[in-house]
């Protein structure tokens, strides 16, 4: 990096934690209302114990949590201690993500895709599946942006890796899903996390790509083999709920996600 990016760095990469502030804000709504097929955008948030509406000043990321102690005005049920620090981490996420692409226009893509899977990995750890959409809109905003911003400025590399790195994941997935007879729901699955990984690690080039790929390999191997490990220990013989309906989806999906997450994140490291 050269000296002259570092004044621009001061600026973004604070504005891209307080956008990611508020973007985590946007995922807890993301994760509470998708895997019930609920609206997005309407209603506005409410307390899930006394269904009122919230205020906008008790919707302020971190702050609003702060200042009620952790707890709705009006019922003064506690509010999980796990919304601000969804909002903390998008927040500490997007600084990253942007210190690592030096504040050019492709962090802003690159936090799409990782907000992305901030949402798809805090669905499927919950048990619940992801539907596709969350990880279509995050793919389809992170190459929009990538198109414009990276071919903007012609930086073709990122353009073209990107493209390639979406469509062999499309690919990927469609074989998956075509193959697994027995996933009749029509949402999703966590399987979804890998468009994000192939937009993601396509526009950081070749060896990057091959260290998330190698990164993705182990990761699921070892988590698979201790997924499956502790399903036996707690399932036993005979147990009841070990039909391969019920176990097939968390045994799939925690590893799938897992490995996907750490991929990103070696690649972003090997490409940085
Ligand atoms: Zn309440």
């Amino acid at each position: 990096m050269n000296s002259d990016g570092l004044p621009l760095l001061a600026v973004t990469i604070p504005l891209a934690g307080v956008a990611g502030l508020f973007v985590g804000s946007f995922l807890n709504v993301v994760v509470y209302r998708t895997p019930l097929g609920l609206s997005v955008a309407a209603p506005r948030s409410f307390c899930p114990t006394c269904q009122r509406q919230l205020r906008w000043w008790e919707n302020v990321p971190v702050v609003s949590w702060a200042l009620l102690r952790g707890r709705c005005r009006t019922c003064r049920q506690p509010i999980s201690m796990r919304y601000p620090l969804v909002e903390l981490a998008t927040g500490g996420i997007f600084a990253l993500v942007t210190w690592g692409w030096r504040g050019t226009i492709v962090s802003a893509a690159y936090c799409a895709l990782a907000a992305g899977m901030v949402a798809v990995g805090l669905i499927e750890y919950g048990g619940q599946r992801a539907p596709l959409s969350v990880a279509a809109v995050a793919v389809g905003l992170g190459q929009a942006i990538i198109l414009v911003g990276a071919g903007w400025q012609h930086h073709w590399r990122i353009v073209t890796g990107s493209l390639i790195g979406t469509v062999a994941a499309l690919f990927i997935y469609g074989v998956l899903r075509s193959r697994d007879p027995a996933c009749t729901d029509p949402r999703g699955h966590g399987r979804s996390a890998l468009l994000l990984a192939g937009c993601w690690v396509g526009g950081l080039g070749l060896v990057p790509a091959a260290v998330g790929a190698g990164t993705w390999i182990v990761v699921f191997f070892l988590c698979t083999v201790g997924t499956w490990s502790a399903t036996r220990q707690t399932s036993g013989a005979g147990a009841p709920g070990a039909s391969p309906e019920r176990t097939s989806h968390p045994v799939l999906s925690t590893p799938l996600v897992s490995a996907v997450a750490m991929a990103m994140v070696a690649s972003l490291i090997a490409g940085g």
